[in-house]
């Protein structure tokens, strides 16, 4: 019988959590869990306040899998059954979450630096998104990073295949008022003049 284990179960008994136990008598968790399911009191749940709820629910909807959560929080599985609410949809989540809207603004000006930081028609370059990569080959899609989360080297191979232009550059562009390819061979040659 381990050393732990009556004052395992004391604390148990004063309703603290798993990872309070762990702390205080500085043993590893699955000790702990190992005591309290031998006296049968692996399946009390902990008492929880509406703060700690709320913030398994978040971690929760963050990683999708409850004995993740108690592990990561300290708590019995059974806790965490007994609170989180399951089957929300994470990957919508996830995708939407700040840090990859984020990820995708810093991605999409870095690919915009990559491709010159400017409309190659008439050097716009005031607004981020004002910028859009028009393909070269009618064939494929205009490229948009939005809804993408690509590894930046495929991202930056897609753009290879694109040009930069503003907007309103964009719009005469499939309109057909602006004749693509005529005018980056004509800015080209200018800029090889000089002119
Ligand atoms: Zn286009
Ligand atoms: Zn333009």
């Amino acid at each position: 019988m381990s050393i732990y284990f009556e004052k395992i179960i004391d604390l148990r008994n004063q309703g603290k959590t798993y990872k309070e136990i762990c702390s205080q008598l500085n043993c590893a968790m699955s000790t702990v869990s190992y005591h309290c399911k031998l006296n049968k009191m692996g399946g009390h749940s902990d008492r929880l306040s509406d703060q700690q709820k709320k913030e398994l629910q978040i971690l929760y909807d963050e990683i999708g899998s409850l004995k993740k959560v108690a592990k990561i929080k300290g708590h019995s599985f059974e806790t965490v059954k007994k609170y989180v609410i399951v089957g929300k949809k994470i990957k919508s989540i996830k995708t939407n979450s700040e840090s990859v809207i984020l990820w995708r603004k810093r991605t999409k000006l870095k690919l915009i630096d990559y491709k010159g930081g400017k409309c190659v028609l008439c050097d716009y370059n005031k607004c981020s998104s004002a910028l859009h990569f028009h393909h070269l080959d009618p064939n494929e899609k205009d490229f948009s990073i939005s809804g993408k989360s690509l590894s930046f080297e495929k991202l930056k191979n897609e753009v290879d295949k694109c040009i930069l232009v503003c907007s309103n550059c964009h719009s005469e562009i499939h309109e057909g008022i602006v004749n693509i390819n005529a005018r980056v061979d004509q800015r080209k040659e200018s800029y090889v003049l000089g002119t």
